[in-house]
């Protein structure tokens, strides 16, 4: 087997993704903005891949769970109702000496962590962004961009219940930005201003709601696996009785090991009633869910898995990160990958171009190719290793004469001689979606 290692530190992913239009700073002509990203066309696509891939499996897949999109900007009230006006806060500390800002939460010791000077006393700061609705900048028009996408789903949730016909357990699922004025962001995408949320509130008897929390824990860290992320770098962590937010009965999170430590990509929580008693009491509205059947009515308990599209992607990332004698790959999973096949024409004659555009012509109608012809055919292979390209087809004078290509594949880097007719099927047999 080829020797290889894995991602060593942040500055080699990082000057990947920029040297290859994965993600890099935004508003960089005027210099960037201090942790806001912009994905550029891999970027976009294995964005876009990593989101459906988990709407795959967390809604359509499934007959009990259902897809929503509600609005970032919504009713204050809703806030005071879930308690972040009061409570979303981080605990804030200046140094004295050099000025720098920090979460005391995140300190080891109470000196400055960069030149040791004497640190103010902790003040709370509140994370969310304020806004105005409308043309007039005064009190009464103060609205927030959502800090996460959950409360949306609990101010629908009456709604789509209602209009589906949905009965206990069921799950609604959303994905979609949230916004937190966080006081460090940092490690690249791992912690930013502005990201985007995959999230399910999964609606059961309080009765079942064990069963329902231990069983999502176990789905959701089985689709990173299935996703093909390194079981050793991968665990859940249970929360300790002091980490719990007062109304959670119980809450994991999901870490991935990145070259910084063990870090957060998922939680997973029992959150009890709380969410929907306080937008009755708060809204007015009868939430109870009455069971026919049983003609009981009770508040539904709701069990959350909340993972982050952006740090999901930094994982599957430095996850197939890998540095060969003769390349860098990423070993990314199939289904994930931007590119799923790169048609190069051996030499850049005629016919052979010809052919080759024809066969992208033929994928593109069902997968995302891509095309290059410059260089030589070792360069074009390493180019589409390292976006985590699984397929190269090479197009050469035998496939004038009898219509095939070599297929070669990214990990094994084995190669095959195979009919172009058969590309389509063969491809979308090496592909099939199996998580
Ligand atoms: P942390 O303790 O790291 O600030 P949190 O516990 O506040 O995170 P949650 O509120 O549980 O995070 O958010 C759920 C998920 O949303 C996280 O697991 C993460 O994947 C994602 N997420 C939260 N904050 C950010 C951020 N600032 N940037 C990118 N993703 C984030």
């Amino acid at each position: 087997m080829e020797e290889f290692r894995g991602l060593e530190s942040m500055d080699e992913l990082v000057s990947l993704c920029k040297r290859r239009g994965i993600v890099f700073p935004s508003s960089e002509i005027y210099g960037g903005i201090n942790s806001c990203w912009d994905f550029g066309p891999l970027g976009a696509e294995l964005k876009r891949n990593i989101k459906e891939a988990w709407w795959q499996a967390t809604i359509r897949g499934r007959g009990d769970c259902v897809g929503a999109d509600t609005s970032i900007i919504m009713h204050p009230e809703v806030w005071r109702a879930s308690g972040h006006l009061e409570n979303f806060t981080d605990p804030l500390v200046d140094c004295k000496v050099c000025k720098q800002r920090f979460r005391a939460d995140h300190l080891q010791s109470d000196r400055c962590p960069t030149c040791g000077g004497e640190l103010t006393a902790p003040r709370q700061f509140n994370l969310m962004f304020k806004t105005f609705l409308g043309p007039v900048e005064e009190t009464a028009a103060i609205v927030y961009l959502r800090p996460e996408t959950a409360q949306g789903i609990f101010a629908a949730y009456k709604t789509i219940m209602t209009t589906g016909r949905l009965k206990p357990p069921f799950g609604i699922g959303q994905i979609g930005k949230s916004f937190r004025n966080e006081v460090s962001p940092g490690n690249f995408i791992f912690r930013s201003r502005e990201f985007e949320q995959m999230e399910l509130e999964y609606f059961v008897h309080p009765e079942f709601a064990g069963k329902a929390f231990e069983e999502w824990v176990e789905i959701r860290y089985r689709w990173y696996l299935n996703l093909g992320v390194n079981p050793s770098k991968i665990r859940i962590r249970e929360h300790r009785q002091d980490e719990l937010a007062h109304y959670a009965k119980a809450c994991v999170d999901i870490e991935y090991l990145f070259p910084f430590g063990w870090q957060e990509i998922e939680g997973i929580a029992h959150r009890g009633d709380y969410d929907l008693r306080q937008h009755q009491k708060f809204s007015g509205e009868n939430l109870t869910y009455f069971d026919e059947t049983t003609k009981e009515r009770y508040l539904p308990v709701v069990i959350e898995s909340s993972a982050g599209v952006d740090r999901t992607l930094l994982t599957f990332l430095a996850d197939s990160y890998r540095v060969e004698s003769e390349r860098t790959v990423l070993q990314i999973h199939p289904t994930l990958a931007p590119v799923k096949a790169a048609v190069f024409p051996l030499a850049k004659k005629p016919e052979l171009v010809e052919r080759a555009r024809a066969i992208e012509d033929e994928l593109r109608r069902a997968f995302s190719v891509s095309y290059d012809e410059a260089g030589s055919i070792g360069r074009r292979y390493r180019r589409q290793d390292e976006v985590g390209t699984p397929f190269g087809i090479t197009v050469d004078f035998q496939t004038i004469e009898d219509g095939t290509v070599t297929l070669r594949e990214r990990d094994s880097m084995t190669q095959e001689r195979v009919h172009v007719a058969r590309l389509n099927e063969l491809l979308a047999a090496k592909l099939k979606h199996n998580v």
